[in-house]
This record gives C-alpha cells, structure tokens and sequence, in this order.
C-alpha cells in the first residue's frame, strides 16, 4: 500500500476543483483494503473510496481525512463471466468483452473512470445499464470490518442509483465486480442517436466491436474529453415521469422519452431551453455540445461551481417548474 500526504483533490478528480486531501492510501492488494481502514480508525479520520474521481466534486478546503484508492487492476474472463478487478479503467473492461464479441456493455464504452465505481451510480448509456448485466460483487464492509460477497439484488439498482450512493453510501470498498455477458449483439431499436448515425452512416454491422466504435465517435462529437477538460459528465440527472406527469409535459410541449427504461424528460433540453446552452456562468461553461454538462473553463473554487449550479437550477425551476438533482456525487 503506498501511502501519499497532502494530494491536492484537483489533481484526483477530473472537475479539477478542491484542496488537499490529508492522505491518499493506494491499495494495490485486497488485503491493504483492511490496511488502510485500520490506518484511519487508528488516526480517527473519516474515509472516502476514490476512483478515477470522474464523478466526484471535491471542495476547497480539500478533506481533512483518508482518500482509499483502489489501484487493483485485471479481468478474468470464465466463458462470459467476467470479474474485472476494481482498479481497472472501465473502458479497458469494455474493449476487452467487445473484443470478445460478448454483448451487455459496448453501449457503456468510453465512460471515464474505474470498473469499481461502476455499481456505484449504475453508470448507463445509449440504453445500457451495468446493472443489465451484473452479477455480484466483493466488497469490504468497513461497518462490520468483514470481505464479503454483494448480489444483485443487495444494490437495489435504478437509474443512477444503488445502495452505494444512498443508504449505504461511504460503507463498502468494492474489490471486484462479476458481470455475465453472453455472445451476441444488441438488437434493435437502439438508443436514438446510435439509429440516426446508423441510418446516416449506413451501418450495418451491430456486433458489439461495431456498436462500440459507434458509441465512441457519437461520444467523442458530443462529450469533452476528461483528460484535456474539466468536467464531471453530465451535471444534472433527467427527470424520470410517471404517465400523468409525462402528458402534463407533452401538453407544455416538453419532448418526453420513451425508452428502455421508461418515461423521462432530458434535463439537457430543459437547459438548452432556458437559454443556458454555451453561456459561461462564473468560470464553468454550459457545454455547447451538451448541455447537461459542465466544463470547468476558469473556475478555480467550489463557490464558483455552487453559483453556476444555482443560476442553472432557478432558471429551469422559473421556466418549466422541475428541480434539476445534481448527478456528481460531494467529497
Ligand atoms: C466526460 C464524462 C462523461 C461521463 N459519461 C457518463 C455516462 O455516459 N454514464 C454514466 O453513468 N456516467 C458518466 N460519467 C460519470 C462517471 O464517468 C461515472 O460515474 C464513473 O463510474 C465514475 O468512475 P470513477 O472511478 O471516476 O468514480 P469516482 O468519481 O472516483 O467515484 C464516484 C463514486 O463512487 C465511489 N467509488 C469509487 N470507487 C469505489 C470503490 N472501489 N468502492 C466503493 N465506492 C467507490 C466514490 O466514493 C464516489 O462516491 C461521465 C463522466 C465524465 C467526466
């Protein structure tokens, strides 16, 4: 276990905000896991799981406590089910069952960060969710100081949402996480922007491989790339409806979204429609590309992100009447 003091929180985590962290633990074997939770009880200092810090904003006065980092890499690959180690790049784990040709997750190609933050909000796109194809995990329970092995059904997945980031947010460190995925290809209809590009570009191959390569230029055109700019993805989560709700939407002309996973409003319409698209409010730009997501182009404090998320949030509530919920999760 490597052992860091005083890592300014900028430097791990891709909205490139925040202060020191006191310490950064590197986990580099599942047994420093327990290492590093008895280092901070022995210093009674509050503990925070890190991975690639693509969804976590961090504040300026930095943490006063113990960041675990999991740096475990590898994937073992059992005729589809595959356990892909916590400290491996997520999209590695993609190109790796692409390559493969199993299907399940080619849709979630090129989502930054790590393969243990994956459960954590479900991460989905272009109609996939990790929770499609996830079996199980092990985790370190730093309430009961025991390994112990999560199924499924422990997460209580939804849209965004598992046991980790709400009721038992700050307990577990996931080791590993098993998904099962099968030979084969998505099938049709997919997710809107893939059938546009599909029909524009006249494709016809739909093997995990293709829809992959596919995925990664939609995201490419659309996304900033975290390693050259500042952003979390997507700042806001769309707004999921109930029937009622959604024709109270359609009938104040907002475009709702039937898809896979049910009706839901696409918060980055209602920001376009604000008139927020493209403006720069108090350093974090509202991207021109997407507008759910924030870039942070000349903030250089946490107060600077709260303004920016405030103005967006009152201006949708005045125009449309919806809360926006921030996706990123506070360090
Ligand atoms: C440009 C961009 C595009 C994005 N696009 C998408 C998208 O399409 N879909 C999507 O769902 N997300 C998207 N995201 C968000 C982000 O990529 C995902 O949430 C990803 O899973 C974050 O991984 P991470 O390792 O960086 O997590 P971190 O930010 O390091 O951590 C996120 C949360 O997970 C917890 N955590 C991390 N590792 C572990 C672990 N081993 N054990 C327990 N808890 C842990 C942390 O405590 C924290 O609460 C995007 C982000 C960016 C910057």
């Amino acid at each position: 276990m490597k052992i860091l003091e005083n890592v300014p929180l900028s430097e791990l985590t891709t909205m490139r905000l925040g202060g020191p962290a006191k310490y950064v633990l590197e986990i580099e074997t599942p047994t420093d896991v327990k290492s590093a939770y008895d280092f901070a009880k022995a210093k009674n200092l509050p503990t925070f799981v890190l991975g690639g810090g693509a969804n976590t904003i961090a504040h300026d006065e930095g943490f006063d406590g113990v960041i675990i980092k999991n740096t475990i890499k590898g994937i073992a690959d059992n005729n589809g089910t595959l356990t892909i180690m916590g400290g491996t790049v997520w999209d590695d784990a993609v190109e790796y069952a692409s390559s493969k040709g199993y299907t399940g997750i080619e849709a979630l190609s090129k989502i930054p960060g790590l393969a243990g933050a994956a459960p954590v909000q479900n991460i989905g796109a272009y109609g996939q969710e990790v929770a499609d194809t996830f079996i199980s995990a092990k985790v370190y329970d730093s309430k009961e100081d025991i390994f112990k092995t999560l199924e499924k059904s422990d997460f209580n997945f939804s849209y965004r949402h598992s046991i980790l980031n709400t009721t038992e947010k700050n307990r577990y460190f996931v080791i590993s996480i098993d998904l099962k995925l099968e030979k084969g290809e998505m099938h049709r209809p997919f997710y809107n922007s893939i059938e546009k590009y599909i029909s524009e570009h006249n494709e016809t191959d739909f093997s995990p491989q293709n829809i992959r390569k596919i995925v990664s230029i939609i995201r490419k055109n659309k996304l900033p790339d975290p390693t050259t700019t500042a952003s979390s993805g997507s700042f806001f989560k769309n707004i999921y409806l109930t029937d009622k709700e959604a024709a109270a939407a359609e009938a104040n002309n907002i475009p709702v979204y039937r898809g896979h996973d049910g009706l839901k409003i696409n918060s980055g319409w209602l920001i376009e429609a604000a008139g927020l698209k493209g403006k720069l409010l108090h350093g974090m730009r509202v991207h021109d590309a997407a507008a759910l997501v924030l870039v942070n182009e000349s903030a250089t404090s946490y107060s600077d992100l709260a303004a920016a998320r405030s103005e967006i949030i009152k201006a949708v509530k005045e125009k449309f009447g919806y809360t926006l919920e921030q996706e990123p999760i506070e360090l």
